[in-house]
């Protein structure tokens, strides 16, 4: 679901005419729908209700700090990879009882930080950073619950470098491993292992991966508790898929249909971490068509936005839907399809103003005729979009704007040419 439709012809945000923003805010920019952001979170704590969970949302996918306050408002807890992670949730008022820390190289200084904000618990990658755990616990006069990050081995089957649950990744132990791992330290007084990690990484387009997951996990679980270990919670991590194009990827219901009945009884609180099926559809890039031309066979849109904005297509070869955002009534899209032919369009890569060949946002793409000054969007740009987005090229970053119905708030400014240089001393 989102809240971007045409509406004769002209596209909206919720109840926004995307020129409006346009003209106000300039392009390249990111608008955002608030009503797409509650929505999702929404369904997934429908999906899971009949299970003790506790949705926290990852920063990383979309972290504008008033998105966050959207998201703690309406009860998510936040899945944070860093320490300028937690900065941001707590800035927007997170309970940070409902954070979770993942990530393979947290520095003393941000564990410490997440000590004193006394965060849900620490996602543990290794063995060196359980331990270095310990220390800082004890010498802060702290306590903490720690998950431990088990590799199920399970492979979704997506892009290499989205991969992050099988053997030979540098995220989390392996099932043998884990065992070890408990016995030695599952008995600590001032960080208790009381849980287990699981992410699979980022985009399995069906939910058996995360049904393997599970059966692969349970029995462990099983074990530990056989042990003495007192398992309260399991984290299933995030990668739900989210829909670049129209119906593609299972939804919150579906997922929580296959996992659900699993840990059903099971005596476990499950945490789930999802980034991009909350935030992708909820956020689109706004650009203009600065120039035409062609190239031997090929013709080019040249676009204001570049690989600098919206990494994506450059990093992951992803696919996002782009289309004019004011259209004659036959060229309205009919949800977002990957290979279509239209009557009366052309074939166009769209590209950005970056000397780089990877500065591409659409190769071969059909769409309705455009021309100079043309306004397009991105769609499903919410996620990874501007987080991942960079000052290369000496390019000032672009302003973010949240919708909210009939209103609209830009949530950050644009960057100005001296703020690129500001904390140049
Ligand atoms: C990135 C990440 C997520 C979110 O992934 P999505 O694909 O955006 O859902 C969740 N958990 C961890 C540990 C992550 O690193």
């Amino acid at each position: 679901m989102d809240c971007f439709e045409y509406r004769r012809g002209v596209l909206f945000a919720e109840d926004v005419d995307v020129h409006t923003i346009a003209e106000t805010v300039g392009t390249p920019a990111y608008v955002y729908s608030k009503a797409t952001f509650v929505n999702h979170l929404k369904k997934l704590q429908q999906a899971y209700k009949d299970l003790d969970t506790t949705i926290c949302y990852s920063v990383k996918a979309c972290g504008n700090v008033n998105i966050l306050r959207v998201m703690a408002e309406h009860g998510s807890g936040f899945d944070i990879v860093s320490g300028g992670e937690l900065f941001r949730a707590m800035k927007a008022g997170a309970d940070p009882a409902k954070i979770v820390y993942a990530g393979v190289g947290k520095t003393d200084r941000e564990i410490t930080d997440a000590l004193k904000a006394g965060i849900g618990y620490f996602n543990i990658e290794s063995e060196q950073e359980l331990e270095n755990l310990i220390r800082l616990a004890k010498e802060s006069g702290k306590t903490a619950k720690a998950a431990l990050r088990v590799n199920p081995d399970v492979d979704p089957g997506t892009h290499k470098h989205i991969t992050t649950g099988v053997k030979e990744t540098k995220f989390g132990v392996d099932i043998e491993r884990a065992m070890a791992v408990f016995k030695k330290y599952g008995k600590d007084p001032a960080v208790q292992l009381c849980a287990v990690h699981v992410h699979l990484g980022s985009g399995g387009k069906t939910i058996d991966p995360y049904c393997a997951a599970v059966q692969k996990i349970l029995p462990v679980i099983e074990a530990l508790r056989t042990r003495g270990h007192a398992i309260e919670m399991l984290d299933l991590g995030g990668g739900f898929g989210a829909d670049y194009e129209s119906d593609t990827v299972p939804s919150a219901a579906d997922y929580a249909k296959g996992i659900v009945p699993l840990l059903k009884d099971k005596k476990l609180r499950l945490i789930l971490e999802p980034g991009k099926s909350v935030c992708a559809n909820a956020g689109v890039l706004l650009m203009r068509v600065l120039y035409r031309k062609t190239g031997g066979s090929k013709s080019f849109a040249i676009v204001d936005a570049g690989m600098n904005d919206l990494i994506r297509p450059a990093l992951y070869e992803a696919f996002h839907f782009i289309w004019p955002c004011r259209v004659e009534g036959r060229f309205v899209p009919r949800g977002k399809q990957k290979n279509m032919t239209i009557e009366g369009g052309e074939v166009v890569d769209v590209v950005g103003p970056i000397c780089e060949g990877s500065d591409f946002f659409a190769k071969d793409r059909a769409m309705p005729p455009v021309k100079r000054g043309d306004l397009l969007c991105i769609f499903t740009a919410g996620a990874y979009g501007f987080t991942m987005s960079s000052n290369y090229n000496a390019r000032p970053m672009l302003p973010e704007v949240l919708v909210d119905g009939s209103q609209y708030k830009v949530i950050r400014r644009r960057q100005t040419y001296d703020d690129l240089i500001t904390l140049e001393l």
